[in-house]
């Protein structure tokens, strides 16, 4: 039977209640290792001749069930979990990347995936190619040597909504698959971009799968989509020690296979079954959240538009924003958590987040409770102020990640905080 993605987050991966004890939460199995019935079976399960539990770096139990639900709500072929958003985003990446090759980025992109562009492909000899998220800029950067087109659904913090299925089709054209960071997507609430024609999808389940600011997590979906037998992933078709290639032996899952040998038994960016227990009890409330936080977002989009000090609000639900059509096609259910708007200048921008009291400042986003930032100043500050620009930061810009308090507390907290700007 065919479930719907409120029944998929609560029961997704989790086929039998444990038989021993009959606990109907997910265990955590905390565990580094499995015993083997006997000797053969040792070998059996080495020879992957059979699939069975070995060793925690590469496999646990927990872990397997937040990987089945994700691929589930994602409606993807498998997926990986990871110790951090970054990790499963370095193993997708090192799974396609080669000498000479190259990969085409937005150039708004999370800062941790320019970091692991610029510090990981760049001096091992693949090429970074970053342009406007637009079907026309990125079909003019493919060549025979691209090896993945990346995206995000909803940039940070300009709210730029990229048209999925477009740009699918233009990496399609172009021989390269298109990965979405899909953080924004909320694990698939908002966004299902493999639906849209995208080939993987990677979460920082740190945000809103796990939703309370409490963990650090990543996913990587595999869609299943791709022929990697193109010859341009020449990797994928080469045999291994025992003469098999990621394509013999995985087949449409070859990428989730290298990723999962490349990311997690060769670099050990595993996620602890702790983490991942904390994962599934996010994906459990993910719909109701999500939405909260959206219709919240939205009003104080709206809300903030009309105050005095306010130059300029910037949310893909509000008309006036330039991607509001593109996202009114990509995103369901809502226009995301974020929300980003400017005061006069930077001294303004940071006497409000230092006179709010119910937000809380740090430096994340998908947690229930609402946190405000200046990007310029922070996360963005390791970009050139031409590359901050070109993401669509600003110096007196405020990104607002909207929790889930009360709506009219947190009108009353962001009024109180404008009032208190210098005059
Ligand atoms: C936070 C974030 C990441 C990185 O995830 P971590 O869990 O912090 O490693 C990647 N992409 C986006 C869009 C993010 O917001």
């Amino acid at each position: 039977m065919a479930y719907r993605f409120e029944t998929l987050q609560i029961h997704a991966g989790q086929e039998t209640v444990e038989g021993t004890t009959r606990s109907r939460a997910v265990p955590i199995y905390q565990t580094s290792a499995y015993t083997f019935d006997d000797a053969d079976h040792a070998a059996r399960l080495f020879a992957l001749q059979e699939f069975g539990n070995i060793y925690s770096r590469i496999m646990n139990p927990t872990n397997d069930v937040l990987e089945k639900r994700v691929a589930a709500l994602e409606g993807g072929a498998a997926a990986l979990a990871f110790a951090s958003g970054q990790a499963a985003s370095a193993a997708l990446l090192l799974a396609l990347a080669r000498p000479g090759a190259n990969v085409v980025v937005s150039q708004e992109l999370f800062g941790g995936t320019f970091a692991l562009a610029r510090k990981l492909l760049e001096p091992w000899g693949c090429a970074v190619r970053a342009v406007a998220p637009t079907p026309e800029a990125v079909s003019e950067a493919l060549d025979g040597d691209s090896v993945g087109v990346w995206l995000e659904t909803i940039a940070n913090p300009s709210g730029t909504v990229p048209d999925l299925s477009a740009l699918a089709e233009a990496a399609h054209a172009g021989g390269a698959p298109l990965l979405v960071d899909n953080t924004w997507g909320c694990g698939g609430y908002l966004c299902r971009p493999l639906s849209q024609g995208a080939d993987a999808v990677i979460h920082s389940a740190t945000k809103w799968i796990g939703g309370h600011g409490t963990f650090i997590a990543g996913v990587l979906v595999d869609g299943g989509s791709f022929d990697w037998g193109s010859g341009r992933f020449p990797a994928f078709a080469t045999p291994d020690a025992r003469g098999r290639s990621y394509l013999e032996r995985a087949g449409r899952r070859a990428l989730a296979a290298r990723a999962e040998d490349l990311g997690l038994f060769t670099l050990g960016m595993t996620l602890s079954p702790y983490a991942a227990f904390l994962g599934l009890q996010g994906l459990e409330t993910l719909s109701l959240r999500v939405q909260r936080s959206c219709d919240s977002a939205l009003a104080l989009a709206q809300w903030l538009a009309a105050q005095p000090g306010v130059e300029r609000v910037l949310y893909p639900g509000l008309p006036s924003h330039p991607s509001h059509a593109t996202a009114r096609r990509v995103l369901e259910h809502g226009f995301g958590a974020v929300l980003a708007f400017e005061t006069r200048d930077a001294a303004s921008a940071r006497a409000f987040l230092d006179a709010t009291r119910l937000a809380s400042q740090l430096a994340n986003i998908g947690d229930a409770k609402t946190v405000v930032i200046q990007p310029w100043s922070t996360t963005h500050a390791g970009l050139s102020e031409a590359a901050r620009r070109a993401a669509g930061v600003t110096p007196a810009m405020i990104r607002v990640s909207v929790g889930l308090e009360d709506l009219g507390d947190l009108k009353r907290d962001f009024a109180g905080a404008l009032a208190a700007l210098p005059a």
